[in-house]
């Protein structure tokens, strides 16, 4: 088979080309901060540029065809290593960038008429920018959490690869390589680096968009999660961990504990909405502040908490209801009103360890001691599985 470079180059040209229309595309049906797609479309469109300046190679100055050429290719492997730190809100040293285009400009000059040193050239300096993005992908925690990355690592690698061997073939092999100004026959090794390359503009191109596609994805899913007032999980994530908890719950128990601010409605009625929207941001903190890592808060409604705790039994719960409650009541909360003293009514629910409960069930019980901890005079701990409402001041629990 005889393909012919020029046609190749013209392919691989349709490619880029598209691919940077595609991110266009993709970029503009959303407002996005700066997310290094711009970059990476910049550097596709860079390298369309350069295939078609080497496909003219013959019928344009060498200047244009080799140097300009690879001056391109250089300078968009730096703008992709430049998007992927973008995405990951990181900076790369300004050496990173300008080192390879300089060497790049400076040794496609001195080997101008030297295909073979060019390609071994190419090893050294592209390579060495492909290993950087390579790195780069790698190093990063939060990108690594998501799949789309792998794409890019994917078509780093295989030009990575298609680079040595062509170095290889270079010098070791005797052969003459192809070039659009001659009439050769193709090298293998050139075939499969047109492959390669074009690998990489869909697996570097879907595989970027996705990457960003990911990360709105996670930022959707956090706001449909997260209270906005007090910045912690809504009722739709506190319902999906306990029903998470009480699914893998193996013989263990899961409490629940329903926390509600006592006479919240006069702090509204008197400091103003504002004031009582500060004072829930800084019980949730507090409530926060005071559970083990597992432990699960989230905004129920209103001034209305709950807190899923797996693997405690009834006393564990009660001890923990207890110091939440003691967190609250102990210390006023520092306004710009000056403070406010709180206490909160909670009631405890638990699932015990070898018992079947539906969340329903348990989120109702609780709910019931929480009324009962309220008629009762507020400011306490009211367990569900008792009738008797006890004072929390006093150890209900020993
Ligand atoms: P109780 O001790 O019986 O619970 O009395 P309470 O006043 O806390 O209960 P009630 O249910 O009568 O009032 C709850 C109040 O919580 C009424 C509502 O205005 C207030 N509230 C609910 N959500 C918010 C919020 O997001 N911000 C503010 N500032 N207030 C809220
Ligand atoms: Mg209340
Ligand atoms: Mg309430």
């Amino acid at each position: 088979m005889n393909l012919d470079p020029r046609t190749l180059l013209f392919s691989l040209m349709l490619t880029y080309g598209l691919s940077v229309l595609s991110m266009f595309v993709a970029a503009s049906s959303q407002s996005r901060t700066r997310d290094g797609m711009g970059k990476w479309a910049g550097a596709m469109f860079l390298l369309a540029l350069s295939w078609a300046l080497i496909a003219a190679r013959g019928k344009i100055p060498d200047v244009f065809s080799v140097i300009v050429s690879n001056g391109f290719i250089s300078s968009a492997y730096a703008l992709m290593l430049a998007a992927v730190y973008e995405f990951q809100r990181r900076q790369a040293p300004r050496w990173q960038y300008l080192v390879p285009v300089a060497l790049t400009l400076f040794m496609v000059a001195v080997l101008l008429d030297d295909i073979r040193g060019r390609f071994v050239w190419d090893f050294i300096i592209y390579g060495f920018q492909m290993a950087l993005i390579a790195r780069a992908l790698l190093t990063d925690r939060e990108n690594r959490a998501g799949r789309a990355w792998r794409l890019l690592l994917g078509g780093v690698a295989m030009m990575l690869l298609v680079l040595v061997a062509r170095a290889y073939v270079a010098l070791t092999g005797q052969v003459e390589f192809a070039q659009p100004q001659n009439t050769l026959v193709l090298q293998p090794i050139q075939f499969i680096g047109y492959i390669a390359a074009m690998a990489t503009a869909l697996l570097g191109s879907i595989g970027f968009v996705l990457m960003v596609k990911e990360r709105s994805d996670e930022e959707v899913m956090h706001l449909a999660m997260t209270d906005s007032l007090t910045q912690i999980p809504n009722r739709r994530a506190l319902m999906k961990s306990a029903e998470q908890a009480l699914a893998r719950r193996t013989g263990l128990p899961v409490a629940i504990l329903m926390i509600d601010l006592d006479h919240f409605k006069p702090v509204n009625d008197t400091y103003g909405h504002q004031t009582g929207d500060e004072v829930l941001r800084q019980a949730a903190g507090r409530l926060n502040g005071r559970l083990r890592q597992h432990d699960f808060l989230g905004r129920y409604g209103g001034e209305e908490f709950c807190v899923v705790a797996p693997d405690i039994d009834t006393k564990g719960a009660l001890i923990l209801a207890e110091s939440l409650r003691e967190k609250i009541a102990a210390t006023p909360f520092a306004t710009s009103h000056g403070e406010i003293s709180l206490s909160v009514s909670i009631g405890v629910s638990v699932c015990e360890a070898d018992a079947k409960c539906e969340l329903d069930e348990i989120l109702s019980q609780a709910d019931a001691a929480l009324y009962a901890a309220k008629q009762a005079g507020r400011n306490r701990v009211v367990r569900s599985d008792i009738d008797l409402v006890q004072e929390s001041q006093q150890p209900v629990y020993a």
